[in-house]
């Protein structure tokens, strides 16, 4: 279980993430569009960041 996080806290992280999952989207070919590497630390973060706290779990990640 991930840590607790004031409920105002976590809206706002699972806002940010969203944002940046959505910037750091890799493309067809597997790059990111933003760092243009084939794995993205932001991406792969934010990924996770909202799997542990985004609740319900939200598979429209996609900008
Ligand atoms: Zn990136």
């Amino acid at each position: 279980m991930p840590a607790p996080l004031a409920r105002d806290e976590r809206a706002r992280l699972i806002k940010v993430a969203k944002r940046r999952a959505a910037k750091h989207w890799p493309n067809k070919d597997g790059r990111c569009p933003a760092c243009n590497l084939k794995d993205c630390e932001p991406f792969q973060t934010a990924q996770r960041f909202l799997e542990a706290y985004s609740e319900p779990p939200d598979p429209i990640l996609k900008a």
